[in-house]
């Protein structure tokens, strides 16, 4: 099958990725193979190949947004033919203490998919049956995918930060996840204020209904109850910290992040305040917002690249230059 690789002996930055022709997945017990449809290209994959995330094999192939058909490995829940999506969560132990108290998000032993398994920047990827989540009727392939790990994180993050109904939310940065994450917000008769870099950003928030939008350096003119971040930047914490009321909540939503800058404990984490970091996610979590996507009719929009255009796609991703997720449709 048509696949493409990250190998760090021979990536470079100008090509990050190479397109190779590799054995098609041989299905161990308890497997499934999807035929891939479509996978998102995803901050965290541009983490990985550029070594913010330490190599874990001598090559992988990226991808944990995938949309596929079950071709191999049926069973009563995945029928063949079935639409399923591929998670970064790929495995679990099943048996830790985090995996017997619902957090299987923090498990001592997890496999990601695209990670520490091959992923979905390929025709073909095997799937743990208990972890390929079936797609509800009513959504669409492929814009389906940015919902499998944008979607899925921003909307831990809104239950991460304990959002209720009718509150002031900030959305600091407004790619992928931010743009899912307010159209469940509006959902909740919430009202957004969205503090991002770059116009394109600053101009599709105000198209998605924020009630105010200002550039990196402006503050919210109210205090915020909660705010979640996006950006793989300390300082926008601490941006984020001095916009709440007392006892609100930053989600600080990414898997890395630079130096967090000293900040001013008695006017910024004082009146119990809270920061608290998003970690993976749970089955329960994609199973929730993909219905509730159904529900809501949530279509992310996307910008298509081919397989062959992988590197094009983490470019843009990287430089946010795409008005849409990257996916990948084979
Ligand atoms: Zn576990
Ligand atoms: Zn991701």
């Amino acid at each position: 099958m048509r696949a493409a690789v990250f190998n760090p002996a021979i990536s470079t930055p100008e090509h990050l990725l190479t397109l190779e022709d590799v054995p098609k997945p041989q299905l161990a017990p308890g497997e499934v193979l999807l035929r891939v449809i479509a996978c998102g290209v995803c901050r965290t994959d541009l983490h990985i190949v550029e070594g913010d995330l330490p190599p874990l094999r001598p090559s992988v192939i990226p991808g944990h947004q995938v949309v596929g058909e079950v071709v191999d490995g049926a069973t009563p829940e995945l029928p063949l033919g079935t639409h399923a999506g591929a998670i970064w969560l790929g495995g679990t132990d099943g048996g830790c203490w985090f995996c017997r108290h619902q957090m299987e998000n923090l498990c001592d032993h997890p496999v990601f998919t695209g990670y520490t398994i091959h992923g979905g920047y390929a025709e073909f990827v095997a799937v743990r049956a208990g972890f390929a989540i079936p797609l509800p009727p009513r959504v669409d392939t492929p814009s389906a995918a940015p919902l499998l790990c944008a979607g899925i994180i921003g909307f831990r993050s809104l239950r991460v930060a304990g959002v209720e109904p009718g509150e002031r939310i900030g959305l600091y940065g407004f790619g992928s996840s931010a743009a899912l994450a307010i159209q469940v917000l509006h959902s909740w008769q919430c009202e957004v204020y969205v503090v991002t870099r770059g116009e394109a950003h600053r101009q599709a928030a105000r198209a998605a209904g924020a009630r105010w939008v200002g550039d990196e350096d402006a503050r919210p003119p109210v205090a915020l109850d909660r705010a979640l971040t996006f950006a793989p930047a300390g300082k926008v914490v601490v941006s984020a910290l001095s916009a709440l009321r007392k006892g609100g909540v930053v989600a600080i939503n990414a898997v890395h992040l630079d130096q967090m800058p000293a900040f001013d404990y008695d006017t910024l984490l004082w009146g119990e305040r809270q920061i608290r970091s998003v970690a993976n996610v749970t089955r329960q979590d994609a199973r929730d917002f993909l219905d509730l996507a159904a529900r809501l009719n949530i279509r992310p929009r996307i910008v298509r690249f081919a397989l062959e255009q992988a590197n094009e796609a983490l470019e843009a991703v990287k430089h946010e230059t795409e008005d849409g997720s990257a996916v990948l449709v084979l």
